[in-house]
């Protein structure tokens, strides 16, 4: 057994498992070094070892996540989305005011909240919420609970909503919301203090016709009921049983809806179909691997294997496994909501950041965060289609190499829509006091996704560009009718 150092005043726990030392050889270590000295060289390039709650080394020249996401954070995400929607706007010589209005968010909501802890002292944290544009609609989007949240990657996602909503031709408008924190540092009361006080701290910049948030990166079913139930116990009695919908992504028992949970995985899959009936791909015996295995991610894996395809290889926060004879997805699933990731699941092979990327597969599902394919990971890709089931899983070069190798990729604001499409399903549910059957959510999803899909592959084939321009166009085609027939005030 290895002991661990007393650090800020508290001890960590010994590393006794195996699975623990894993955890912390993915988290700090490099593949390729014997287990006994693992525990010698920390990361010394992270300057956020207060997050990883463990010391700086001294000596040492291992990387880890924090520096891993630190680095991938070097490319701004709102830099990429408004690059490219001025090469929409060049493609299509759209409106040129009205693509300014679009450059710009509306709302940018900074709060600094206390919290208790529960050792009785204070936290001070710090959450966002960026409301794009509500031409369309309410404002919509996720609320992520993520230590790398800052106000260019809010920016950025709540602009992305306000292009999905469009592209899918749902009445919203986009937003997105946030707290930078690491969730695995508190305790389930303690998140649950943070989740109730932030959406205080919100006050009515959130409601049910005006702006309503979902799950995203590290929230759930949970936190949105603990949010519906704090902003239903801060207004009027008479009211409270009217704003079910002020956040979608609910617990069925607090309001929501069959098939949300899977909806965002679920559209990843529509597409990836719609895909191969146009290619004349067959998806029975075709290979993925999948990057993220939260919602997103694991619901995706489950329903490919529906179609008989074999997911081959995963990386999550806790490391990378691979198994060329197929994982099986349910039973990886089980093994995460057990074990807190992929790390050590026993029937695969630990395998490197490196070699997962480079796995070769038909089929690439980016499930995790952004800017995961970049100028180093996009070299390494060997597969025919990345289906982007999270938000700006791609940066610019990593584009720009994907285009080069011919690597098809479906763009995440139309791939991974399927959250928001069923979100919109709650909403109405919620509002008419309905609820409708599984089959029923798939099929309307199904029949949304789908019939996007082909106005944004009519789109690339009409403009002659690339499928991310053109989604982008498809989007901006929809703004732009909007802002010509109502025109701008005064
Ligand atoms: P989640 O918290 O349920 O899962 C995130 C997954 O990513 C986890 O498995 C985590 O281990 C993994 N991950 C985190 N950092 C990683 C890293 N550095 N390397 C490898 N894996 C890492 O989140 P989610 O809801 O599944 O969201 C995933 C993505 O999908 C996000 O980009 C989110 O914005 C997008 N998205 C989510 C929804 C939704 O309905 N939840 C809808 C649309 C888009």
């Amino acid at each position: 057994m290895i002991s661990r150092k007393q650090e800020n005043g508290r001890n960590l726990k010994p590393l006794s498992t195996s699975r623990e030392w894993k955890l912390l050889y993915y988290q700090h270590g490099r593949p390729g070094l014997e287990e006994g000295k693992k525990f010698k060289g920390l990361c010394n390039y992270c300057d956020l070892q207060s997050l990883c709650g463990l010391p700086k080394p001294e000596s040492g020249v291992w990387r880890c996540e924090h520096y891993r996401a630190k680095v991938v954070k070097k490319s701004s995400l709102h830099e990429n989305v408004l690059k490219l929607l001025e090469k929409a706007q060049e493609t299509n010589n759209f409106d040129r005011d009205i693509c300014k209005i679009m450059a710009e968010t509306m709302n940018e909501l900074v709060v600094h909240f206390p919290v208790k802890m529960d050792d009785g002292h204070v936290k001070m944290l710090t959450g966002y919420r960026v409301q794009h544009n509500n031409a369309l609609g309410p404002f919509k989007g996720g609320l992520r609970f993520h230590p790398m949240v800052d106000i260019d990657e809010i920016r950025a996602l709540a602009t992305m909503m306000t292009w999905k909503t469009a592209i899918v031709n749902i009445p919203f408008g986009g937003a997105k919301g946030g707290i930078q924190i690491n969730p695995a540092e508190f305790s389930l009361k303690e998140l649950e203090r943070i989740a109730r006080r932030f959406t205080f701290a919100l006050g009515n910049n959130i409601g049910p016709d005006y702006d309503i948030p979902a799950p995203d990166v590290n929230t759930n079913a949970k936190i949105m009921a603990w949010i519906q139930d704090t902003y239903m116990s801060t207004i009027a009695p008479d009211e409270r049983n009217r704003c079910l919908h002020v956040v979608t992504g609910k617990p069925i028992e607090a309001g929501g809806s069959v098939g949300r949970e899977k909806a965002t995985g679920q559209g990843v899959v529509f597409c990836i179909e719609k895909w191969a009936q146009d290619k004349g791909f067959n998806l029975k015996g075709a290979t993925y691997i999948v990057q993220g295995f939260g919602n997103v991610g694991s619901w995706a894996a489950r329903l490919m294997k529906m179609n008989g395809s074999k997911l081959i290889a995963v990386e999550d926060v806790t490391g990378a496994i691979r198994n060329k004879e197929g994982i099986d997805p349910d039973e990886l699933a089980q093994y995460v909501k057990e074990n807190g990731g992929v790390v050590d699941y026993p029937k695969a092979e630990a395998i490197d950041h490196e070699v997962f990327f480079s796995t070769k597969a038909d089929v690439f599902i980016p499930a995790a965060l952004e800017n995961a394919i970049n100028r180093e990971t996009a070299e390494l890709l060997n597969v025919t289609l990345v289906a982007e089931g999270a938000n700006g899983p791609t940066d610019e070069d990593g584009d720009k190499i994907l285009q080069r190798r011919g690597i098809e990729a479906i763009p995440d604001i139309l791939c991974n829509s399927g959250g928001v499409i069923v979100s919109y399903f709650e909403w109405l549910q919620n509002k008419r006091s309905e609820f409708w059957e599984l089959e029923e959510i798939d099929a309307k999803l199904r029949k949304i996704i789908v019939s996007a899909y082909e106005r944004v592959r009519d789109a690339a084939q009409r403009y002659k560009v690339d499928w991310r321009t053109a989604a982008q166009i498809v989007a901006l085609y929809r703004l732009e009718m909007v802002y010509k027939e109502r025109g701008i005030f005064p």
